[in-house]
Formats: structure tokens, sequence, C-alpha cells
């Protein structure tokens, strides 16, 4: 054993002067948090933001990332949660119990889909989809058990945009929540809370990061009571975020819309210009015309997603449609969105949701930033092997 007393480096003396100020704030990072003393610990609430008592529970970092994203979608809470996926769950747990049935929209995010189905059910929550561009359907659905209805604009791959408007009114009317999942607005494309809609969760790991390197969900609300429920469940079942990832997104968050409209300018071009090509037989984009919803999309919102799906000509076997995207080079395959590389993925509709709408093979593009130039070059070389 050495004799050095390693108790000074542990109980360091110094404190940094108070009031650093910079454009981020600092990465602090904390499971213990320090009490001055026993009455302060006895006394400090974790529910409010007055104080620290646990990492768990709030650090300057989540707390300043918390106050921005409130202010971005327009509400005045906001809780953080490490994915976009664990956002869509804790708002199912905390609104839904055993006897409960909520709605979604059959175009719904495939994996909160997979939690209704599996776990939510295994609780005695049952669910039931409705036609998101049929706001009448969705009124007659509403029965004495339904308890929450999810709404998502544009849908998941195969972009319709809803009435938001109506479908918020059936289920007001009915005094059901609503809970939008706003990933594709990003809080830039319209105003989810203007509407009416009481719930907004976000993939934070979308446009707020930007990076394609954080995971990230966020659940805002603009009612205190209501946030008061998401919190106990969000503290019941131990969500938390790292500082790292937190400082992550708070150092993109001031580009947010900067990089929006970018991507939202590139994928325009680039879907109006697929329009144009023979071995496209549809282009999926809610600020086309040739899209379920585009009346909507243009009464609601002031831009767009640098998102959208084309299906090929019916001529065109799914294998055929694979080697097409096999062949880009710019264009990675994966998953996600909103990051600077652009994505495609090829999503056979029939075999995903036994749609006959939507027959053929569709791949979709999420346009990154790269140039509208340099990206039209690679699928028009891609496009060759379709012969
Ligand atoms: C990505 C995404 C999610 C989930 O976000 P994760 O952080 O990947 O869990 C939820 N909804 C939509 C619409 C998404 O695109």
């Amino acid at each position: 054993m050495n004799d050095f007393d390693p108790t000074p480096l542990i109980h360091h003396p110094y404190r940094a002067p108070q009031g650093f100020e910079a454009p981020q704030v600092g990465v602090y990072k904390a499971s213990t948090v320090m009490f001055e003393n026993v009455a302060a610990l006895r006394t400090r609430d974790w529910r409010n933001k007055a104080g620290y008592t646990y990492g768990l529970h709030g650090t300057p970092t989540t707390f300043t990332l918390e106050e921005r994203i409130a202010t971005l979608e327009g509400g005045s809470e906001c809780l953080l949660v490490p994915s976009g996926l664990a956002a869509i769950a804790v708002v199912n747990l905390a609104l839904l119990g055993q006897g409960d049935e909520v709605l979604l929209p059959d175009n719904v995010y495939g994996p909160s889909r997979e939690l209704a189905r599996t776990d939510l059910a295994r609780y005695g929550i049952t669910h039931r989809f409705y036609d998101p561009q049929d706001a009448a359907s969705l009124a007659a659905m509403i029965g004495s058990h339904t308890k929450l209805v999810w709404l998502e604009a544009a849908g998941s791959v195969t972009m319709e945009f809803p009435d938001l408007r109506a479908l918020v009114q059936a289920a007001r009317a009915r005094g059901v929540t609503t809970a939008l999942d706003n990933t594709w607005g990003a809080g830039i494309a319209f105003r989810p809370f203007d509407l009416g809609i009481d719930v907004v969760m976000q993939a934070l790991t979308k446009f707020p990061s930007g990076g394609g390197d954080v995971l990230m969900g966020s659940v805002t609300t603009r009612d205190a009571a209501l946030h008061e429920r998401l919190k106990l469940a969000h503290m019941h079942l131990g969500y938390g975020v790292a500082a790292n990832d937190a400082e992550l997104v708070l150092r993109s968050l001031p580009s947010l819309a900067l990089r929006y409209h970018a991507h939202d300018a590139a994928a325009r071009e680039l879907a109006t210009w697929l329009a144009t090509r023979p071995e496209i037989s549809r282009v999926l984009h809610p600020a086309l015309d040739s899209c379920p919803g585009h009346a909507h999309w243009k009464a609601e919102c002031t831009a767009a997603a640098g998102l959208f799906a084309v299906m090929f000509d019916a001529r065109f076997a799914s294998a055929q449609v694979d080697t097409f995207v096999d062949a880009l080079n710019l264009f990675k395959i994966g998953y996600s969105w909103a990051g600077p590389v652009s994505l495609a993925v090829p999503y056979d509709l029939q075999a995903m949701r036994g749609d006959k709408a939507y027959p053929g093979t569709l791949v979709r593009f999420a346009i990154g930033l790269e140039s509208v130039a340099a990206l039209k070059a690679d699928l028009t070389q891609a496009l060759k092997v379709l012969g």
C-alpha cells in the first residue's frame, strides 16, 4: 500500500466561480446529487425543478433541454426518455390501465403497433386501428373504454397527412385524450397544441439530434395535471437520459430549423423529379398532390420533413427493386432519418400491413444534406439497373 491519501482529491476544496456563461449549458453528470444538509434532503421534492435530488430526476443539462423542447413544441412541460419508442411507451403506460382501449392509426409507426399487440395486450389494454383519413370512422369507433387516441402526421412510410383537426375533434367530443407522434413535424412543420392535441411526443433521435448518433425521446404537454401523470410513470419506470446525449441535442437544436428546411427543399426537388421518371408509378410526399391527404398538409403545414416514398411500376418485381436500392452509392441502406446521410429502405406494404391500396414495392427515401445534384446522379445511375 502506498501512503498517498486520496481524500483531498475526492473532497477537494476548490469551487469554480459562479456565473459562468457560454452559448451551451455544461454537461452535468450525476447519479448522486449532494445536499447541503439533512433538512434539504428531507424537504426537496423531485417533482419540481426548484432543486436537484438525484441524477435520474434531472440535472442542469437535462432541465435545460426539457425547457427548450417544451418551447419548440409550443407546450409548457417536457419529459426526456432514452428513445422515441420509450416516449410512446411511457405515454401508454401512464395513461392506460387494465380494461382500457387505445386507438391507433392504421399507418402507425411499426414498433408502436407491436407494443400494443404484445405488452399492452398482456396488461389487459386493448387496441384497434382506425383509418386516419376518415375522421367519421374514428368518431364511430370511440367507446366507453377508449382512453387514448394516437395520431401521426404524416403516416409512417406511406406519408398520408390526416385531417388532424377533425380527428382531434372526434376524440375531444368524447373526452378522450389525444397523443401525437410529432417526429415528422419536429415542432417546425405545424403547431400541434394549437390543434387541441393533449400530448406530443417526438423522437429527438431524428431532427433535433440531426447527427444520426443519438437516441432520445420527449413527451411534452400543456396541461400540468397530465404532465404530473406522465412524470409519475416516467419516475416509476426509471427513465433518464445521459448528460452527454442531452448535450448533443442541445448543441444541434439551434440549427434545427435551418436543417429541417434544407432537408425539405432537397426532398421536394427530388420527389418532383422522380415523379417524372417512367420507372416510378407514384410519389408519396405530403407536399405533392399525388399523396393522400395533400390538402390537409397544405391547410396545416408550413414545411415538410425531408422524407418521401416512391412506388415502383408494377412491372418491377420486388427483387428488382432491391437491386436498385443495392446499386445506390450515396444513399445508404438504413432506418431512421434527419441525419446528414441520405437513406433508402424498401418496404413490401402488402406483407407489412396487408395493404391493397399500395400494390408493388415502395422505397422510402430520407434525404440528407448532400447536394441535390449528387443525389440525383446517384438515383439516375441506380435506376439503370432496372433496364
Ligand atoms: C424513429 C421514430 C420513432 C422512434 O424513435 P427511436 O428513438 O428510434 O426509438 C417513433 N416514431 C417515429 C415516427 C419515428 O420515425
